[in-house]
């Protein structure tokens, strides 16, 4: 079934970079159909931040029959416990494959606001080190931007979703606009001086930077620190789509929002050269629609517009549309995480914590910035945190009886742990494509995903362990447990560079404004466009990115360019 109406943009996905797409294409005065594969969400119904574990059927312990059977991989990830499984996907609706023995974790959202739901709201700026990397180490190929480019946008997206954070003045993490950051606890303190003290200024330990109000902001109310954001936030508190960019986008009367639409494919008129418009698959009824528009932007997350554009191959674009370039599904990249270390900080015995506060510490990267790292290239951040341990300890200790659970009910020793955060190296050997034999729950073929870790990574998890250790015992912490777990890619979250961008056709699939070389009216503004990864939490980039491409874009679109 066609659509008669043409709107002037289409936005496939809702999710972080779906939401600022949709808020900035119809402030800018276009008319337009954002196309959300998942449910509609109604905070005041589907959020449940405030829900005590004893109202919850298995009392926060989670159905795990149910997670077997549906969420195998989603119920991996630490924010899917038995409140917030909904925010994830199934599973076995939402299959992918991978080679035997090199598996691939891969956690994805299907509802309006998609994984902004859910995410850690940790948000880093990028910098030259970044932007700069491939070009000077000679691998992949150079970003065609640069920090100047983009460091207004980092601004503009800032302004509206508020950021706390404490301003330090580094060259390799350039500062947001903050507002107020929230403060460490006592053991944070102990070991953020004790670093101070030993390692010269070169390492640095400050609060998480987070898209989480410490005061009012734009309407949105400040955090009252209850803690399990990955639940939602009635008081709008963290930024997510939801939240905040889909009702600017409302406010405008310029937005149609289409949940239950799965984009199956992007439609080519090999004639023109552009993009017509998307096809779409209702998921409740199965029936098929066609949408029309000027101009599609993809922002369905780094792997799914890949899989929409394969899905859309064409006599002309066998490989995926948009790829004449041989380069769309390469380059997969993400985090390399597991790495780091946990101990105990003595003193502050007669100190505990109050509040949740939604938010750790952040060690900003030190290797191979001012000095050369002979091991590996690039870096690693860390995030993590102190926290005293309270009775919850009694499930991982030994013990039995009377005496035992009434130790428990006094406070446990001050906990510290490093988690580092790393760079992945650009590979195009790490790639997706169609899996010729499986589809989902809607008959569209899944994807298949091949993607390792190099030796690269592997020596930055294992750096990891031993910075942690080190900063550790300079604070004098006790029973030091260093991990270098071998997990695979997909842990942290931050798939990306499926579909980069870059100066020439030949090698790279978007300009640098996120405009498909071949398809000028054909956007992908997600995860897909990095040509690195640095070794910060990406969103904030994508976001960036998104609302500076949407400039570029409505620019043309008013030169009668596009
Ligand atoms: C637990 C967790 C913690 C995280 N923490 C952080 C963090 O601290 N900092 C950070 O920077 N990042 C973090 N991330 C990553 C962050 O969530 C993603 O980088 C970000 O959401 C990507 O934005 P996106 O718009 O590309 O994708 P998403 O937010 O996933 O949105 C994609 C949307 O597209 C929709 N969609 C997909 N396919 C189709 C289709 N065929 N048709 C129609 N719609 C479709 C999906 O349903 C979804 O709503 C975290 C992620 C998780 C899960
Ligand atoms: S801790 Fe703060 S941001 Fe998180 S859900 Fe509670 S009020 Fe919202």
């Amino acid at each position: 079934m066609r659509d008669q109406t043409t709107y002037d943009a289409i936005v496939i996905g809702s999710g972080m970079t779906g939401g600022w797409a949709a808020k900035e294409l119809t402030e800018k005065g276009l008319k337009t159909l954002v196309l959300e594969a998942g449910r509609p969400i109604i905070p005041e119904q589907d959020y449940v931040e405030h829900v005590p574990p004893w109202e919850v059927k298995f009392r926060g312990m989670r159905d795990r029959r149910r997670e077997l059977e549906d969420q195998p991989v989603q119920s991996t990830c630490y924010a899917c416990d038995e409140w917030s499984a909904k925010f994830f996907v199934s599973d076995k609706e939402n299959p992918y494959t991978t080679e035997p023995g090199k598996p691939f974790r891969w956690i994805r959202g299907r509802q309006v606001g998609g994984r902004s739901i859910v995410w850690g709201r940790q948000v880093y700026r990028w910098s030259d080190l970044d932007f700069e990397a491939n070009l000077r180490q000679g691998i992949a190929i150079d970003w065609p931007i640069r920090y100047t480019d983009i460091a207004p946008w980092y601004d503009h997206v800032e302004d509206f979703i508020g950021v706390s954070g404490e301003a330090l003045g580094l060259p390799q993490l350039p500062d947001s606009k903050f507002l107020p950051p929230m403060d460490l606890n006592c053991s944070e303190m102990v070991v953020r001086d004790a670093i101070a003290k030993h390692f010269g200024g070169e390492r640095v330990l400050t609060i998480g930077r987070v898209a989480i109000l410490t005061k009012a902001h734009r309407g949105r109310a400040a955090c009252h620190y209850c803690g399990p954001c990955e639940r939602g936030c009635i008081t709008r508190s963290y930024f997510n789509s939801v939240n905040a960019t889909l009702p600017a986008a409302e406010e405008t009367g310029r937005m149609t929002l289409r949940p239950y639409s799965v984009v199956h494919s992007v439609s080519f008129d090999a004639r023109t050269r552009r993009a017509t418009g998307v096809r779409v698959i209702d998921a409740r009824t199965r029936a098929s629609f066609e949408f029309r528009a000027k101009v599609i932007f993809l922002c369905a997350s780094a792997l799914e517009s890949v899989r929409i554009l394969y899905n859309s191959s064409t006599s002309e674009f066998p490989n995926g549309l948009a790829n004449s370039s041989g380069e769309l599904g390469h380059n997969l990249m993400d985090h390399v995480k597991s790495g780091g270390a946990t101990a105990t900080i003595p003193g502050n015995e007669d100190r505990v914590i109050v509040g949740r506060r939604p938010n750790g510490i952040y060690i900003p990267r030190f290797r191979n910035v001012k000095s050369k790292q002979a091991e590996f290239l690039r870096g690693y951040g860390f995030q993590g945190g102190g926290h005293r341990e309270g009775w919850e300890r009694g499930i991982t200790q030994a013990g039995f009886g009377q005496e035992f659970k009434k130790s428990l009910r006094q406070p446990g020793p001050w906990r510290f742990t490093f988690n580092g955060f790393g760079e992945c190296l650009p590979n195009h050997g790490n790639y997706v494509e169609l899996d010729k034999e499986k589809v989902d729950a809607w008959g569209i073929p899944v994807l298949k995903i091949h993607c390792t870790w190099s030796d690269n990574e592997r020596a930055i998890r294992k750096d990891m362990s031993i910075a942690a250790s080190e900063m550790l015992a300079a604070a004098g912490a006790r029973e030091i447990d260093p991990f270098a777990d071998d997990d695979p890619p997909g842990f942290a979250i931050h798939e990306m560079g499926t579909a980069r961008m870059g100066r020439d056709p030949k090698t790279s699939v978007l300009n640098s404004y996120n405009q498909a070389h071949d398809i000028k009216n054909l956007f992908i503004t997600d995860g897909g466009a990095m040509v690195s990864s640095s070794c910060v939490n990406p969103s904030l980039t994508y976001m960036a990115l998104t609302a500076r491409a949407c400039d570029y874009a409505v620019k043309q679109m008013k030169r009668g360019e596009l």
